[in-house]
């Protein structure tokens, strides 16, 4: 049933004799590499360059005694703050180890349908993943010719729509308005937003969740909250949805954050004002970054996220990001149809910006 293309790599042709049929066809989720080399600029995987909040480091440490117990299987403390944070009730929030943890869950509970899963051509790699893993038809609707998404393409017949907004690796946005069209349309299957980038310049669609049961919001502390080793993320929906998360959750592991991820978490929410702080530089270097790339007379999609997606007309992409790597700078590239002309940089800090776009004046002049 499942239309996950199977990569002809030279992995796949090896299989153990010992493995069950599932694993057998699988294609598993490549994520952007963590190189254990010192002294690398990475910009390959969307992290944020400044550290968490003070105040979760504190929160960590003042949860160390209690490591010998059990964490608290529901998280309440976490999904209150949540709830306080968003001014809804904890009952529409669930929370999950990393928002990938939350969307494996996601689809598990509420798109695997009868009919296919709709999302866009160019979009994260992680959603044909998860319906290899479970089984699920899936549909791709191509982005515009801009790279954008046009939500009024997803009106058709189908068992659930997931996009993240902003999308990646576009990082291009849709509005809120739009969101709320395709909900007045499409009410009788789950719409689910991944709005791991969101705080980065896109309208988050949380405020329509009163209105609409079937919406689900999907977030993550990962990026602008620079918490992507702590692996915390969260959906908020109505309580019916949040409720089939959670028979999935606990058919499957009743204790997905840990002590100290939940301490850290609630603080992480609740420094707002650090949150701001660490937002706005990252907006100023970006919009320093976009200019001096259409400098250097690179194509730059425009960005409501913490990186941006380029393409030089002259350089091939795949040569860029090696000779940016004999430079200690690592960038990402899709090996896919419409999108293998470009680079996706994470906006690090300003020093790191720099040092790539010094980089880059070598390369493109
Ligand atoms: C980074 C990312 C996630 C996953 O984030 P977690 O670290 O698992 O919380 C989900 N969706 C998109 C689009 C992302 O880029």
């Amino acid at each position: 049933m499942s239309l996950t293309p199977n990569r002809p790599d030279e992995k796949s042709n090896m299989t153990s004799r010992y493995w069950s049929d599932v694993v057998r066809d699988l294609s598993p989720y490549s994520p952007g590499e963590q190189p254990k080399i010192a002294n690398l600029i990475k910009l390959n995987t969307n992290e944020n360059p400044y550290p968490p909040s003070p105040r979760v480091l504190a929160a960590i440490e003042g949860e160390l005694g209690n490591l010998r117990l059990y964490p608290d299987p529901n998280s309440d403390r976490l999904r209150e703050a949540l709830a306080e944070h968003f001014r809804l009730s904890p009952d529409q929030i669930f929370v999950g180890n990393g928002s990938d943890e939350v969307l494996a869950h996601a689809f598990l509970a509420l798109l695997a349908q009868d009919e296919p899963v709709l999302f866009p051509d160019i979009t994260y790699s992680f959603y044909p993943v998860y319906c290899g893993l479970y089984g699920i038809d899936f549909e791709e609707i191509p982005l515009t010719d801009q790279f954008g998404i046009r939500l009024a393409d997803y009106r058709r017949t189908n068992g659930g729509i997931i996009f993240p907004n902003p999308n990646a690796p576009t990082g291009c946005a849709v509005p809120v308005t739009e969101i709320q069209k395709l909900l007045e349309h499409n009410t009788e299957s789950v719409v689910v937003v991944d709005e791991a980038y969101v705080d980065f310049g896109a309208e988050s669609a949380v405020s329509l969740v009163n209105q609409y049961p079937n919406l689900l919001i999907v977030q993550t502390l990962s990026k602008s909250r620079s918490l992507a080793g702590l692996r915390v993320g969260y959906a908020v929906g109505d309580p019916d949805l949040i409720e089939a998360l959670e028979r999935v959750k606990n058919s499957f592991n009743s204790y997905p954050l840990d002590r100290l991820a939940i301490a850290g978490a609630v603080e992480a929410v609740a420094d707002q004002s650090y949150f701001e702080q660490t937002r706005q530089a990252i907006l100023t270097t970006r919009e320093m970054l976009c200019s001096e790339l259409v400098v250097l007379g690179f194509e730059v999609l425009p960005s409501s996220a913490n990186f941006v997606f380029v393409r030089h007309p002259k350089y091939d992409a795949a040569d860029l990001q090696a000779g940016l790597r004999v430079r200690h700078i690592i960038v990402r590239h899709f090996d896919r149809p419409r999108i293998e002309q470009f680079l996706r940089i994470t906006v690090g800090s300003d020093e790191h910006c720099a040092s790539l776009l010094g980089a880059l004046r070598e390369m493109v002049c």
